[in-house]
């Protein structure tokens, strides 16, 4: 081979073009392969043996990527464990809010209960008047915030768990719980 064809196989920049023939030190099988700019292992598949071929440069240092991975790993480990105790005192104030949410609306239900009583039992005895409808009125002040608190214990639940829902579109359905508007209507059936 002349000199001009070495310098094409070998351009000036020293990036060789050409596989160069390796021999696998295990079973000497040949294996074609162009050398990087850092030392790799190449496969034998003949034997699987994996062995190192020389950088272009002839260093046979090949980058530790094992010890690379095992550093990001632990690396990831330790962000774990900081979004994980990120994630306990999350929980921790998720719980608690969701905890107020509901004793105030067992709150307000259990006003409106003993509101409605009264209201049933002074329209028994004396029927509807001012102080009985006020009654009704005090008794829907007094449920209007429950479906907006246990909305909110419902969304600090799921915080708690992390889950990242969406409120839902339509408000949940708390018929059961309107007995004072149910009062305002027989309230309005009597006019
Ligand atoms: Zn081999």
């Amino acid at each position: 081979m002349s000199a001009n064809g070495d310098s094409y196989e070998t351009p000036p920049d020293g990036f060789p073009t050409a596989p160069v023939a390796y021999e696998c030190p295990e079973c000497g099988q040949t294996i074609q392969a162009i050398p990087g700019p850092v030392a790799r292992l190449l496969h034998c598949p003949a034997c699987g043996n994996h062995f190192v071929i020389a950088a272009i440069d002839g260093s046979t240092d090949v980058p530790e990527e094992g010890a690379e991975a095992e550093k990001n790993e632990r690396e990831l480990e330790e962000l774990d464990s900081l979004r994980m105790r990120h994630l306990v005192v999350t929980r921790r104030t998720a719980m608690r809010s969701r905890t107020y949410n509901i004793l105030g609306a067992a709150a307000c239900l259990t006003g409106a209960a003993k509101l409605v009583l009264m209201t049933v039992t002074e329209v028994r005895a004396a029927g509807w008047h001012l102080r009985q409808v006020s009654f009704v009125m005090f008794t829907l002040v007094a449920l209007s915030p429950i479906s907006f608190l246990l909305r909110r214990a419902a969304h600090w639940a799921r915080e708690s768990r992390g889950a990242k829902i969406p409120d839902p579109e339509t408000p949940p359905d708390f018929t059961p719980l309107s007995d004072g508007s149910q009062h305002a209507r027989n309230l309005e059936d009597l006019h």
